[in-house]
C-alpha cells in the first residue's frame, strides 16, 4: 500500500469535478505537514514540478518564531526559499477533507535543486540509501499514542489549557465499551486513513482514561514515516471536526500515563527475506540482528535528542509507567528500552520504547538505522538480555534525562556527525538548546504556587 492515486488519477479525478484541492506539503522539524493549499487546475497544470516556501519553515519552532543561531537562514541571510518538490508517488484522496487530495514534497536548495541534507525526510532518505547499499531495506512501524479530550481544542485553549477533561472517566486499556463511546472519532479516523492508502491494523483504548493507540502495519522506512505523520495530522483534523480536542503531548498532566511512539524494526534483504531471523538461534536472531540491536543499545544516548525533542518529554519517563529508560533490551518486558518480539519466528524484531508521542518519525527511525548500522560496520555484541523489573537495575546505562543533557550529548556524537554530516548535527542541537532556552525564560504556575508566599 503505498498511496491511493496516481498523477494521472488524480488528473481524472480534477477533469471529472471530484477533486478541487490539493494539499502540497512539506515535513517541518517537529514532524508537521506545512504547506499550501493548491487550487487542484493549477497543481496539474504547474505546481506538480515544484512550488516554494520560505528556508525558515526548517529553522523554526511551534510557534513559528525566526529562531537565530541556525547557520542554513537567517534575518542576515535573508530567510530565501526553499524548492517544495512534489514527490508524486504519495499523492492520496482525503475522505475527511471535501474534495482534497494531498501531496508530500522533498525540501529542496533553490538554486541548485539538491536535497536540503537537515529536511527530515533527506535525513532518512539518506539512510534508507546508506542500508540499501549494504543490501538492505529496514521494515518499521510506530505506534501513535495520544489523548482525546471532551472539550474542543479552542474551548481548551480559551480555558487557558485548565478545561482539560479526558473522553472517557476511567482506564481504557483494551476496553471496549469505553472506546465504543469514542468510535465517533475513532472509527472514521481508521477508515479515512485505510482510504488513503494507510494499512492501519487497529486502534485500542490506552492506559489511561482517554488515551488511544492507533497501530500501521510495518512498511520500509519512509514510507512508515509518511504513514506516521499523516496519521497523526488525520486524528489532530477529525477529532477537530468532530469538537474535539486531542493532544500528542508526551505528558499533559504530572499524575496521567504519557504517551509514547514505540518503534518496531527489522532489516530485510532487497528480495524481501527477514534477515534478523535464523532459525538456528534460540530465539531466532540472526547475528546482524545482534549488531544491529547492540548498536541501537550503545548509542542510544547519542539519539535520545531525536525520540524526546522537548523539555516536556522527559516529564514522561517516571518509573512504573512503561515509559523505560534504560539502555538494556528484554524478551517481552516492557520495562526495558529495547523489547524483542516475535521471538523465534519470521516477524522477529527490536521495538524500542524510549521515544515519546512527540518525536519527529523521520529523523527517529534516520537516526535509528544510522545507529543499528554502526552496529553492523563495529560488529558489536550483544550483551544478555535483562530481566525482571528494570527500573530497578541500578547498574544499567540510562539514556540522557533531560533535554539539556540530550541536547549535549547529540552535539558530541561522533557517530551522528558521520551519517548525518556536522552540520546536521549542529542544525539539530541548536533547535534543542533553543526549546531549553525558551523554557528557562519563563516562570510557572508551578513555582509562583510553591514558593510565591513561602520562599
Ligand atoms: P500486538 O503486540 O499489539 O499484537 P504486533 O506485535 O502484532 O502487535 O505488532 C506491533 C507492530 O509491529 C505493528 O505495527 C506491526 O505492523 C509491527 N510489525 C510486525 N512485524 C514486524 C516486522 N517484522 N518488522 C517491523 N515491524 C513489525
Amino acid at each position: 500500500m503505498a498511496a491511493n492515486m496516481t498523477f494521472d488519477a488524480l488528473k481524472q479525478a480534477v477533469q471529472e469535478g471530484t477533486v478541487d484541492t490539493v494539499l502540497a506539503c512539506i515535513i517541518d522539524m517537529q514532524g508537521r505537514l506545512m504547506g499550501k493549499r493548491f487550487h487542484a487546475r493549477h497543481f496539474i497544470d504547474s505546481a506538480y514540478d515544484e512550488t516554494h516556501c520560505c528556508n525558515y519553515l526548517l529553522a523554526t519552532d511551534l510557534e513559528m518564531y525566526t529562531v537565530e543561531g541556525y547557520a542554513s537562514t537567517s534575518w542576515s541571510r535573508g530567510y530565501g526559499d526553499y524548492v517544495m518538490k512534489p514527490d508524486l508517488s504519495t499523492i492520496r484522496r482525503l475522505g475527511w477533507l471535501e474534495g482534497t487530495a494531498m501531496v508530500l514534497c522533498d525540501v529542496q536548495d533553490h538554486h541548485t535543486h539538491a536535497d536540503v541534507p537537515h529536511s527530515p525526510r533527506a535525513l532518512l532518505k539518506g539512510q534508507v540509501a546508506r542500508l540499501k547499499d549494504m543490501g538492505f531495506q529496514a521494515m518499521m512501524a510506530t505506534e501513535l499514542e495520544f489523548f482525546l479530550f471532551e472539550k474542543s481544542f479552542d474551548e481548551i485553549r480559551k480555558s487557558g489549557f485548565r478545561d482539560l477533561e479526558p473522553i472517557s472517566a476511567y482506564n481504557e486499556d483494551y476496553h471496549i465499551l469505553a472506546t465504543t463511546k469514542e468510535e465517533h472519532v475513532m472509527r472514521p479516523v481508521r477508515n479515512h486513513l485505510y482510504a488513503a492508502g494507510i494499512p492501519v491494523e487497529n486502534t485500542k483504548g490506552e492506559a489511561e482514561a482517554g488515551q488511544e493507540e492507533l497501530n500501521i502495519r510495518y512498511a520500509p522506512a519512509m514510507l512508515c514515516a509518511d504513514y506516521h505523520t499523516i496519521a497523526k495530522h488525520a486524528v489532530k483534523e477529525i477529532a477537530w471536526q468532530k469538537g474535539h480536542g486531542v493532544t500528542f503531548l508526551p505528558k499533559w498532566h504530572k499524575d496521567r500515563t504519557g504517551s509514547s511512539a514505540h518503534i518496531h524494526q527489522s532489516l530485510w534483504t532487497l528480495d524481501g527475506k527477514p534477515a534478523f531471523f535464523d532459525a538456528s538461534d534460540s530465539l531466532g536472531m540472526s547475528a546482524l540482528m545482534k549488531h544491529y540491536m547492540a548498536g541501537l543499545i550503545k548509542y542510544a544516548g547519542d539519539y535520545t535528542y531525536f525520540l524526546a525533542p522537548y523539555v516536556n518529554s522527559y516529564k514522561r519517563f517516571q518509573r512504573g509507567t512503561f515509559a523505560p529508560t534504560r539502555t538494556v533490551w528484554s524478551i517481552d518486558n516492557r520495562t526495558a528500552g529495547f523489547r524483542l518480539c516475535g521471538e523465534g519466528s519470521k516477524g522477529v524484531r527490536v521495538e524500542c520504547r524510549i521515544g515519546g508521542s512527540d518525536l519527529n518519525p523521520y529523523l527517529a527511525l534516520a537516526a535509528q538505522i544510522a545507529a543499528g548500522i554502526r552496529g553492523i560496520e563495529e560488529k558489536l555484541e550483544l550483551a544478555p538480555p535483562m530481566t525482571g523489573d528494570i527500573y530497578q537495575a541500578q547498574k544499567a546505562k540510562q539514556i540522557p534525562r533531560t533535554l539539556r543533557d540530550a541536547t549535549e550529548t547529540l552535539r558530541k556524537s561522533k557517530m551522528l556527525r558521520e551519517a548525518f554530516g556536522d552540520s546536521v548535527v549542529e542544525h539539530y542541537a541548536r533547535a534543542g538548546e533553543w526549546e531549553q532556552e525558551e523554557f528557562d525564560r519563563v516562570v510557572t504556575d508551578y513555582e509562583l504556587a510553591r514558593g510565591f508566599e513561602r520562599a
